[in-house]
């Protein structure tokens, strides 16, 4: 049986802060605004596992409101929901994403988020798609103010 999940996630980007995207720093003088680490990217494909077999989302297990992820490496949420799958019989068959940012530019860093997320879930590479998009200008995250992240994870039993 195959099933197919989708994740969304959107954070704010301000001065100072700092930028992880897939687990890999960006260097950038915008960074995100979050709990965690605020890596959209991680958060989206997270979802994305949780929704394939149907176990809810990332603030299920690991709430904004509770201090204690304050900063977290998100590839920790990534493994413990691959972990959540495993345990559960499924196998991740593949995972494809877009990342939503005007700048900057984060192609030249895409075979590092990859190598992360192999290697936190044990898929292999060619399995893992990540691109990148800007909305042209537009919005909030045309005017850099935010950024945002798609994925969808096919799993099977
Ligand atoms: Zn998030």
């Amino acid at each position: 049986m195959v099933k197919s999940g989708i994740g969304y996630d959107i954070h704010r980007l301000e001065k100072g802060e700092s930028l992880i995207l897939g687990g890999v720093k960006v260097s950038s003088s915008i960074g995100v605004i979050a709990y965690s680490d605020g890596d959209v990217l991680l958060h989206a494909i997270v979802d994305a596992l949780l929704g394939a077999a149907a176990l809810g989302d990332l603030g299920k297990y690991f709430p904004s409101s509770d201090e204690k992820w304050e900063g977290k490496d998100s590839l920790f949420f990534l493994q413990y929901a691959a972990e959540l799958l495993y345990k559960k019989g499924y196998k991740i068959e593949h995972l494809d994403s877009t990342i939503i940012l005007e700048s900057p530019k984060v192609s030249n860093k895409i075979s590092d988020m990859i190598d992360n997320i192999s290697n936190a879930i044990n898929l292999d590479k060619s399995s893992i798609s990540i691109k990148a998009t800007t909305t042209d200008g537009l919005g909030f995250i045309g005017k850099n103010t935010g950024i945002g992240a798609l994925a969808i994870a096919t799993i099977s039993k």
